[in-house]
């Protein structure tokens, strides 16, 4: 194939047998979402770019360096979905869904950041999130930092912490970012060109900063909560509470900032130590701003977004060793007159197990067929020779405890009934 063809740079063709894990996990993720009372949202690829540069903020990452932006036919400017958030209230205002009360909403797909790809950092990725809205107080916030750490839970994945923080909101956060904006001015010209241009624009994005450069100023930063007010203080006190009640492990880390301009009061970051640099894999928090900024009624709103490549990365690691567990049947034929015989029997063990079968229409040898079997972890094959045949026989190969048992040879439908009592 000419170079010239290959997937994009940052992008990812997804198949067996990753793409069942992907599968697997996606299944689990609606299961959940839907325990939790959240439906689904499904909104376009791509959407007005002005969606994005209004809610997710001009100064944000995303929109000044990251978004996949193109004119289309009709000279109107659109933009690849570079996260959910926006388009999911979009959707909401579009079709009145605040309208009726509190609204829970999950979604799953892709989206597109123009970033310079590495591990973890993909150009087209996908994430798993959740937005609930119309509750101003904590329990709302409480309850999807719950879902996403039943997630993590539920894979028992171990070495994962929740990073909590409180930003305040409008009445004690432009105390705070003056507070930093103090700080941090002095020793501006020995930090990042990064911190320089962000300094004046936001500078709480400077305590998000990687840059050895600024990490000295950045450790003796003041941090939130000494500025926060009543009304927030007491917000964060009761997230506290209502996660200690549910047995949550968490860290109240005054560092975490995110990356989009929407969020107040609580924010929050699932990371681990299995991802290296890129080391977060859910973030979220609070937006109660953002449904009227983009034209609609004042809503609160908490939400989070998961990545799944980074998921899948946690999950990997740690089934590194474990090995796939054996599953479904193998049918072995061996010669002509056995692949007539057992066409029909694998058509109807397809129908009858929930289990996979797998065949091979070749003229191989038994070794060659019991490869494939381990290819395709088989805990069974189903083996038909000349010499079993003419004792109206077939053999069942347990090829776990590695035993054989003959089995008679029959209707179709009755070979399959006993397999299915076997399995
Ligand atoms: P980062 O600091 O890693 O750039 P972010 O703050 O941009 O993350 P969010 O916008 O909050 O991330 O997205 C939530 C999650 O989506 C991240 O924690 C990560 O798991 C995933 N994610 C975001 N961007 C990418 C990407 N380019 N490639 C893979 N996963 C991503
Ligand atoms: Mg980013």
């Amino acid at each position: 194939m000419p170079d010239n063809l290959s997937a994009p740079r940052g992008t990812a063709d997804i198949y067996p047998p990753e793409s069942a894990r992907w599968n697997e996990l996606e299944t689990r993720i609606r299961a959940l979402a839907e325990r939790y009372g959240y439906g689904e949202i499904r909104t376009p690829l791509f959407e007005a770019t002005e969606l994005f540069v209004r809610g997710v903020g001009e100064q944000t990452d995303i929109v000044t360096k990251e978004m996949y932006t193109f004119t289309d036919r009709g000279g109107r400017s659109m933009t690849l979905r570079p996260e959910w958030t926006a388009p999911v209230v979009r959707a909401a205002l579009e079709h009145h869904l605040f309208a009726s009360g509190p609204l829970r909403l999950y979604y799953i797909g892709p989206i597109f950041r123009y970033e310079r790809p590495q591990k973890g950092r993909y150009r087209q990725s996908h994430q798993f999130g959740v937005e609930c809205f119309g509750f101003a107080g904590p329990e709302a916030d409480v309850e999807v930092i719950s879902l996403a750490w039943d997630l993590v839970r539920s894979y028992g994945i171990a070495d994962a912490s929740l990073n909590l923080n409180s930003l305040g909101d409008a009445v004690c956060r432009p105390r705070y970012r003056q507070a930093l904006l103090d700080h941090f001015q002095p020793h501006l010209e020995a930090m990042s060109a990064e911190s320089r241009a962000r300094a004046q624009r936001n500078p709480l994005r400077l305590l998000d900063s990687k840059d050895p450069d600024d990490a000295p100023y950045i450790a003796s930063a003041p941090v939130p909560e000494s500025f926060l007010c009543a009304p927030c203080r007491e917000h964060l006190d009761a997230v506290v509470q209502y996660l200690e009640l549910a047995k949550i492990p968490f860290f109240v880390n005054p560092r975490i900032v995110r990356g989009l301009d929407y969020y107040e009061r609580t924010v929050f970051e699932i990371t681990s130590s299995v991802l290296g640099a890129q080391s977060s894999v859910c973030g979220g928090g609070r937006y109660d701003g953002l449904v009227a900024s983009l034209g609609g009624p004042a809503v609160p709103a908490v939400g989070f977004a998961l990545g799944l490549e980074r998921f899948l990365m946690i999950l990997q690691a740690r089934d590194a060793q474990r090995e796939t567990p054996r599953s479904g049947v193998q049918v072995v034929a061996l010669g002509a007159q056995a692949r007539t015989i057992l066409v029909p029997i694998v058509a109807e063990l397809r129908r009858r197990l929930r289990e996979p079968t797998f065949v091979d229409y070749g003229d191989r040898k038994l070794l060659a067929h019991l490869k494939l079997a381990d290819r395709n972890r088989a805990r069974y094959a189903l083996i038909a020779g000349s010499e079993e045949l003419a004792r109206g026989e077939l053999v069942l190969r347990d090829l776990q405890e590695r035993r054989d048992r003959a089995m008679p040879l029959g209707e179709p439908r009755v070979v399959a009934e006993r397999l299915e009592a076997e399995l």
